[in-house]
């Protein structure tokens, strides 16, 4: 290996106020999953996003679970969910024992094809069987496109559950991701935009969502002076140390997008002269946070695939991934084609329906994450960039 130091795709990135908050937090000895520090921190994200009530949680994917929990979705129920995606958005349709149904990308945006879930709910309606819910992504950064997914589901009376785990600070029609959802999920994992080092939030502008969430995620406790439980809940809340910084990192959150953004640009236009080379289009109808700069690689004109390029950054410890694998392809899902028959669930097989996935597959294939860290100087970003160049027609 030629450089040292690994370049992660999206490592964290403190801003300097974080330790302060962790230092007021120990000296208050709020050392749990709940505190000051959890409520400022709601708090700021409340005024962030402009929704109006917030519980944190410990991660973004136990909040997509307290909302399906929420909507009563369970066993005889289907869920439909973005088929691009990460795992985190749809396993809390099998922790419910739900099936999942994935939809295809709309190539505009790569995100839920609106078109797509239009039909099939047309189609659920007639066999009489709609789904509980349906989990847009907002996929790295780009919001999907709300506004028509829910004036579709809408007009059938299902719930959307905005998954933005992603795309904390991006805007739809210069409104916030996941905003007019029914509910919408953060993540602060450690390789998102800003990190908690681990933990989420489920946002909603429905004072009962939210209470009712809170309550599954600290062990369901009735209100009494014992311990007593009239239903089962979860350990899911943040803890009061991840809380603060949570506070910290979102106080950079602008200045993260706007170095993001960059990195992006920087990226297109030091590279989109070359044949075969394009980027994951911004929609029109947003702001992307560009949480990763995606490119999209047609190997027959370039020279090399996404495979080829990845290796060769590899080589020089610099981290690039693949697209998302789709759910439809995922080995745990196995995709029904004879509805009719009875399919069994467990944790290793689940049954799950396909709508459309072609885009999605292309997307996965040739698409590859670069290196999109806030930190990364001019340099690094020279090095990457003419790293991939060199590997311009060696085939
Ligand atoms: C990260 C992520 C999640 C899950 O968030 P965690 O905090 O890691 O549980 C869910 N959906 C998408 C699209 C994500 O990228």
């Amino acid at each position: 290996m030629s450089e040292k130091k690994r370049l992660f795709l999206s490592p964290p990135h403190m801003g300097g106020e974080e330790l302060n908050y962790v230092k007021q937090a120990f000296e208050s000895n709020y050392i749990a999953p709940l505190g000051p520090m959890v409520d400022a921190f709601e708090e700021a994200i409340k005024e962030k996003t402009g929704f109006t009530n917030a519980v944190a949680l410990a991660s973004g994917t136990a909040g997509l679970h307290l909302a399906l929990r929420n909507l009563g979705v369970g066993p005889a129920d289907e869920v439909f969910a973005s088929t691009l995606t990460f795992i985190g958005s749809v396993s809390p349709i099998v922790f419910q024992r739900a099936r999942p149904v994935f939809i295809d990308s709309d190539l505009q945006t790569w995100t839920l094809d609106p078109e797509l879930l239009a039909q099939e709910l047309h189609c659920c309606q007639k066999r009489g069987r709609l789904p509980k819910a349906v989990i847009p992504t907002d996929l790295y950064g780009q919001c999907a496109d709300i506004d028509k997914i829910l004036a579709i589901c809408d007009s059938y009376g299902v719930a959307v559950i905005s998954d933005s785990a992603e795309s904390l600070g991006a805007l739809y029609q210069g409104r916030h991701a996941g905003l007019g959802a029914k509910a919408a999920v953060f993540s602060f994992n450690g390789n998102k935009i800003i990190t908690t080092s681990g933990g989420g939030m489920l946002v909603s502008d429905e004072a009962r969502f939210i209470e009712k969430a809170r309550f599954l995620s600290q062990q369901a406790r009735d209100n009494a002076p014992h311990y007593q439980h009239s239903q089962i809940g979860y350990n899911y809340r943040m803890s009061n140390i991840a809380a603060a910084i949570g506070l910290g990192q979102l106080e950079c959150l602008d200045q993260r997008i706007a170095r993001k953004r960059e990195i992006f640009r920087y990226y297109k236009s030091a590279l989109d002269d070359l044949p075969g080379i394009s980027f994951m289009p911004e929609a029109r109808y947003g702001r992307s946070n560009y949480w990763l700069t995606v490119m999209l690689v047609n190997p027959a004109k370039f020279g090399a695939d996404t495979h080829t390029i990845r290796l060769a950054l590899e080589e020089h410890n610099i981290e690039s991934r693949p697209v998302w694998k789709p759910m439809h392809l995922q080995p745990v899902f196995s995709i029904i084609e004879d509805e009719t028959k009875h399919h069994h669930t467990t944790l290793e097989k689940c049954p799950a329906r396909a709508v459309g996935g072609h885009v999605a597959e292309a997307l996965f294939k040739n698409g590859l994450c670069l290196p999109s860290g806030t930190a990364l100087s001019e340099r690094q970003l020279e090095s990457i960039v003419m790293r991939i160049r060199r590997l311009h027609g060696v085939n």
